[in-house]
């Protein structure tokens, strides 16, 4: 017999204490869904099932707890943290669900600047360790759009990525040891150590397990020197986007490490760089950074190797840096992007996949030229590649559309989802990766078989193991 909302409610107040219990219904509506549909808070039209209470543990104890309870009743559990997901890893797919929020678990426990690593509570905004890290002259060198929101145990949830990953790598280069609670209470510490060879890596079980099989407690990242005297900035115009991933491609394959690497095509650059950019200008820039005699060294790289494509046109590097410095979204951007869309009813959706450079430039213009064709009301469509690696990269396909005829709580039908599904078809049929870097959530659960093939018995089988009474995150990766 599953527990009422009220049970439910009082069990987990017996844990931590009626003041770290809401059941508030205003909190509770808002809490079901995430970016992946943030029409249904724009608008305030919802259709998902309420959870019954959002609890905020204050140790890894309470949490153990709490994941008990759930297990012994059966009650689906949304791991939360900073709550800036973008594909629906936060949505309550089934009603009653607990949203276990560790935004108050927002201690720093060490900045060693000895041993280049730091211990974060999982709900420290990555903002504040970067600013703490800077104080002793360090960066953690992760630096996420979302920087100023995201949490630490979210970063690691859902393996981002930062803006400056070509140099540092994503959130798992970085991840030295974490600790995590899995179903059952049962609680898990990895240590810290510079690396290991003592069998698989079991810290990739807890990365990016988007709250699906257990929940991060604790966090240890490496830290970085941070040089900012010796950035240097290097921009070009281009005409086509084969020619930037090819430039792209050289400076990786020649070893050369800029913190930034990015090219822009035509749409995309007309919404950041059309002060210096022509509408149909493709734009190349790239950020050298650290110890003095690397980054000039990197930046004379590049610049050799752009100099080999006389149809890049470079620009003055003022450009970039000033583009550079506008990067973050804090809350002040987000909710004016959110007033925008209930102004306009004009909707900016992102989608990032990742593939070999034989195939990326197919997928960019086949996924893009569908969906110019294929969906409706789309006002622009762009996109830019911006972490890559010896082997390939990636691409952020970035647009715009206008609801039309259809409810705001209808978008993601209507627009968003037949979107991703051309996306996700034309790289996986060339054989790329349908996420690069914001999670599966539920938005691309649909295609997380066929992402897998024939290595997804693995995949399911740590389901199994972990979680196998299901009540980790419903819908999330595993469709349900
Ligand atoms: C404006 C904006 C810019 C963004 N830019 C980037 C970017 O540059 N790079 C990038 O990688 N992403 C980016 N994102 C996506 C998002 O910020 C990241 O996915 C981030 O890692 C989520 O962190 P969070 O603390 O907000 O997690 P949440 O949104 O709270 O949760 C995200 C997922 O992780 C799970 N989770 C959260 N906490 C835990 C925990 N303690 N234990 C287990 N599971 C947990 C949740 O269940 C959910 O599935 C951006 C999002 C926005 C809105």
């Amino acid at each position: 017999m599953p527990l009422s909302r009220e049970a439910i409610a009082e069990g987990l107040r017996r844990i931590v204490g009626a003041d770290a219990v809401v059941t508030e219904h205003r909190v509770l509506v808002e809490s079901s869904v995430d970016n992946f549909r943030k029409l249904q808070n724009i608008f305030d039209v919802h259709t998902l099932p309420v959870p019954a209470a959002v609890v905020l543990p204050r140790d890894t104890a309470q949490v153990a707890e709490i994941l008990r309870f759930a297990g012994e009743h059966g009650v689906n559990v949304i791991p939360r943290t900073g709550a800036t997901a973008t594909e629906g890893g936060l949505e309550s797919a089934v009603p009653d669900s607990v949203i276990v929020d560790g935004s108050a678990m927002d201690r720093i426990l060490s900045v060693d600047a000895y041993n280049m690593q730091a211990t974060v509570q999982c709900g420290v905004p990555l903002q504040a360790l970067e600013d703490r890290a800077r104080e002793l002259g360090l960066t953690t060198g992760h630096s996420p759009q979302s920087k100023p929101v995201a949490h630490l145990g979210g970063l690691v949830a859902t393996r981002s990525i930062g803006q400056f990953s070509t140099l540092y790598g994503g959130i798992e280069d970085m991840v030295v040891g974490v600790e995590a609670v899995f179903p059952g209470g049962r609680v898990a510490r990895i240590k810290n150590v510079p690396r290991r060879a003592a069998g698989p890596d079991i810290r990739h079980v807890v990365i990016g397990n988007e709250g699906a099989l257990c929940f991060i407690t604790e966090v240890t990242v490496k830290l970085f020197p941070y040089f900012p005297e010796n950035d240097v900035f290097l921009g070009w115009t281009l005409k086509d986007m084969k020619t930037g991933f090819e430039v792209l491609r050289e400076v990786m394959v020649n070893g050369y490490k800029p913190s930034v690497a990015r090219v822009y095509d035509p749409g995309d650059a007309g919404i950041h760089f059309s002060h210096f950019a022509e509408s149909d200008d493709c734009v190349l820039l790239f950020m050298a950074e650290g110890a003095a005699g690397i980054a000039k060294a990197t930046a004379e790289g590049i610049q050799a190797i752009v100099d080999g494509h006389p149809e890049c046109r470079q620009v003055e590097s003022r450009y970039i840096e000033t583009w550079f410095n506008d990067l973050c979204w804090g809350p002040d951007k987000i909710t004016a992007e959110d007033e925008r869309i209930r102004q306009t009813r004009n909707v900016n959706r992102t989608t990032e996949i990742a593939a070999d450079w034989s195939s990326i430039n197919e997928i960019y213009q086949a996924a893009r030229q569908r969906i110019i064709d294929e969906v409706p009301d789309i006002t622009m469509m762009g996109g830019h590649s911006s972490h890559s690696y010896i082997n390939g990269t990636n691409m952020y396909f970035n647009y715009f559309f206008n609801v039309v005829d259809v409810g705001p709580e209808e978008e993601t039908t209507k627009y968003y989802l037949p979107i991703i599904a051309i996306i996700c078809e034309e790289t996986l049929k060339r054989g790329g990766s349908i996420v690069h870097h914001h999670g599966i959530g539920k938005a691309r659960a649909p295609w997380v078989k066929e992402e897998y093939g024939s290595s997804y018995f693995v995949l399911e089988g740590l389901k199994r193991q972990f979680d196998p009474d299901g009540i980790m995150n419903k819908g999330t990766i595993f469709p349900i």
